[in-house]
């Protein structure tokens, strides 16, 4: 007997048919006493279409009432999910954040989870009941809805496993497993059959969007044993966990596409200590995150500054540089939405030397120009104009991961 944390995806409960589905499964992994916790998204769309309602309300609508809104697509599924389980005769009880006692900070929109009180839940349990819970949110200190972050039920799903110190966590979606790149955007694409907390990290992280970021990140900290795989087959999935010896044989585990970025650039700043320090605190400050950042500096003692911030900050990143250049003294501000960014990801990059010369060779070959470049330990990420994103992924998935490809490069240590 054991304790399983299940979370279903927006697809996964897109209709009527499809929750019959998912309440047919749970039932299923109910087989041998197991309790199960079933934890779920906002239907397909559904969070989109309250963010659109609100925007075509406001320009920018208040964060604390978004989060009462958005929050609700996740409660019509776990009440729509229970009624169903209770209609199949088993005994089934939803949950919203309130009741569990999921205790976030006041961060609208992208709250931080600080504690969970896992009583109600074993109570239930111990009454036999399936335990439905809305995922995507929180309460905060003051009893607010909080929400988590797009893409958040995951993260409810993994705290809860981590939390009730669960022997398995299933993220239920819309594809097999992780694979190697995109599904959707690659043909060639393999679905992985384990894959390590780290790279796992990097590629939710560079914009692999089948997990969530902190889930990854919440799951490796808590060791919760993590299966990604699809709610509409019984073919097993990508097993997330701790690297071992035959995952660092693998050079690149995958490649992702990131097409929410935009660039800045600050022209013409003055080259001198501090200057950087007044540019990205006030950015910092305002909550956005900054991700790659160059510098070049040119004869004249004045240097050009260029960073990326996600697309959706890229309005409120250029109101505070606009002012900081002024104060600043530099001579202008240039910005460029329609960048992506392009990653390989691997373990192996800590042992193997070579991926990132082999990821520029594969780009001149495509004439895909590149605009900035970042390394990490298990990854080396490019910005190239949003419109060869999708070639570059394809370009480099075959380089590195498609038949015949290289393993770790010639003469490598
Ligand atoms: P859910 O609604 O179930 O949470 P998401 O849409 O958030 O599903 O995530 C699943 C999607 O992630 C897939 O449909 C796929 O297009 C996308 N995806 C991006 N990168 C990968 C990858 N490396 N492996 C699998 N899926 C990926
Ligand atoms: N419904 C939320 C979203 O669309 C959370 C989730 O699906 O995990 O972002
Ligand atoms: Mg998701």
């Amino acid at each position: 007997m054991a304790l399983i944390v299940q979370k279903y995806g927006g697809t996964s409960v897109g209709s009527v048919e499809r929750i019959k589905a998912v309440a047919d499964r749970v039932l299923k992994s109910r087989t041998g006493g197991n309790d199960i916790i079933a934890v779920v998204s906002a239907m397909a769309g559904e969070t989109n279409r309250l963010f659109a309602i609100a925007n075509q309300l406001c320009d920018a609508p208040d964060p604390r009432e978004t989060d009462v809104l958005v929050a609700t697509g996740e409660q019509v599924s776990a009440a729509l999910l229970a009624i169903r389980l209770r209609a199949i005769g088993q005994p089934a009880i939803s949950f919203l954040a309130h009741q569990l006692r999921i205790f976030t900070d006041s961060n609208h929109g992208r709250a931080r989870i600080k504690s969970i009180d896992s009583e109600s839940v074993l109570q239930a349990l111990k009454q036999r009941n399936i335990v439905v819970v809305a995922g995507y949110h929180g309460v905060d200190a003051k009893g607010d809805v909080t929400t988590l972050g797009r893409g958040a039920s995951d993260l409810t799903a993994v705290a809860l496993a981590a939390a009730l110190d669960a022997d398995l966590c299933e993220i239920y979606t819309d594809v097999d497993g992780v694979y190697t790149a995109d599904p959707n955007l690659c043909p060639n694409a393999r679905k992985l059959d384990r894959i390590s907390y780290d790279e796992m990290l990097e590629l939710a992280g560079l914009g692999a969007k089948v997990l969530q970021h902190r889930s990854v990140e919440v799951a490796k900290r808590f060791n919760v044993p993590l299966m990604v795989r699809s709610s509409f087959s019984d073919i097993p999935g990508t097993w997330v966990g701790h690297e071992d010896q035959s995952m660092e044989d693998v050079l690149v585990a995958g490649v992702t596409l990131d097409q929410n970025q935009s660039k800045v650039t600050i022209v013409g700043v003055e080259d001198r200590p501090g200057v950087a320090a007044k540019i990205f605190g006030p950015i910092a400050a305002a909550g956005i995150v900054v991700d790659m950042i160059i510098q070049n500096v040119s004869a004249d003692s004045r240097a050009d500054m260029t960073f990326t911030v996600a697309r959706a900050d890229l309005k409120r990143a250029l109101e505070l540089v606009e002012v900081i250049a002024r104060e600043t003294g530099a001579s202008g501000v240039r910005h460029e939405d329609q960048v992506a960014k392009v990653s390989v990801v691997g373990c192996g990059m800590r042992t193997h030397a070579g991926v990132a010369a082999r990821m520029f060779e594969v780009l001149a070959k495509e004439r895909i120009n590149i605009e900035m470049i970042a390394t990490s330990e298990i990854k080396v990420s490019v910005v190239v104009n949003n419109r060869y994103g999708e070639l570059a992924v394809r370009a480099l998935h075959d380089a590195f991961l498609g038949a015949g490809a290289c393993g770790p490069p010639a003469g490598a240590s």
